[in-house]
């Protein structure tokens, strides 16, 4: 089959046709260069025998690709307008499902074990919508789905932060969290002009693959929200910051300084400059002070 959906031409085509303009508040940026797209499929190594995942397929340009490279394509579009394109674009496509739900509100684990049988693993490839990457891509950790590769465009910036090492300034958070469910590398960078309408930002495909924490805790989001609280003040000490969560009385500050010593870290230190695993030793040392049910 030949590629219909995703060229400059087709994509404006195609909306001219059904009198639709890209819809700023979807995150609308419809993909239309063509190497952009084989190397979004590259970086997920897609065969005929994966079940594939996709977030907001709008007009079908990077879903025609996936349906011709998988073996079964599940897609989330938010919007109706595009469900109704969508109808008719891959209408050719027998292995594609579309689902008009917004994914943020879907119970993934459920409607995957639905659609593809229980404990299918899945691949997940979206050109995400920007303005919620950051849940977007929580969301699908922490679903618990059965996962063997997310391949996401986002914003370079944000990229950056996933992939950022301790010490940096893109180091934060979301690197952190990241880090404990999953091993990150950038697989492209994609400039504005691969898109209608252009984002008025760079964007990347960011890859992962799922990895066992080196330490895993019962709780992750109690290990999250401590990394949290440590990063509230960027320029302040840990140990600021932590007086600043837990409190500053005399009883408190001892506990938090017999957890620093246990967990081998200096109270000066600022959070940024800590490794996943030394956080983790943190927060297990403060469970044993009590300071975590
Ligand atoms: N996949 C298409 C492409 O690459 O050309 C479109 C990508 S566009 C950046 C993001 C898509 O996500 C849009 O189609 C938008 O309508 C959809 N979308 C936005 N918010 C969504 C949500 N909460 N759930 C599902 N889809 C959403």
């Amino acid at each position: 089959k030949s590629i219909k959906i995703a060229n400059p031409m087709r994509t404006q085509a195609i909306l001219n046709q059904y009198g639709l303009r890209a819809k700023k508040k979807f995150g609308q940026n419809f993909l239309t260069d063509q190497n952009i797209l084989t190397g979004i499929v590259a970086a997920a190594e897609l065969s005929k025998e994966d079940a594939v995942v996709e977030i907001g397929p709008g007009i079908g340009g990077l879903t025609e690709y996936l349906a011709l490279a998988a073996d079964e394509v599940l897609a989330f579009e938010i919007d109706r307008d595009m469900v109704k394109v969508l109808g008719e674009t891959l209408a050719p496509y027998e292995n594609v499902t579309v689902q008009n739900d917004d994914v943020l509100e879907v119970n993934l684990k459920q409607t995957l074990a639905e659609h593809f049988g229980l404990n299918r693993s899945v691949k997940v490839v979206a050109n995400l919508p920007y303005y919620i990457t950051t849940p977007i891509l929580l969301g699908l950790l922490q679903a618990q789905i059965n996962w063997s590769r997310l391949v996401v465009m986002m914003q370079k910036e944000v990229a950056d932060r996933l992939t950022a090492e301790p010490g940096t300034k893109e180091y934060g958070v979301l690197s952190i969290t990241l880090s404990y469910y999953a091993n990150v590398q950038t697989a492209l960078t994609v400039p504005r002009t691969a898109f209608n309408p252009s984002p008025n930002v760079d964007s990347a495909v960011v890859s992962l693959t799922p990895r066992e924490p080196d330490q895993p805790v019962d709780n992750p989001d109690q290990l999250f929200s401590l990394v949290k609280a440590t990063f509230a003040h960027r320029r302040k000490s840990l140990w600021n910051n932590l007086l600043q969560r837990f409190g500053k009385d005399e009883g408190i500050k001892e506990r938090l300084t017999k957890a620093l010593d246990q967990s081998n870290i200096q109270p000066g230190v600022r959070a940024e400059k800590l490794t996943l695993n030394q956080l983790t030793d943190l927060y297990l040392a403060l469970m044993e002070q009590g300071f975590y049910a």
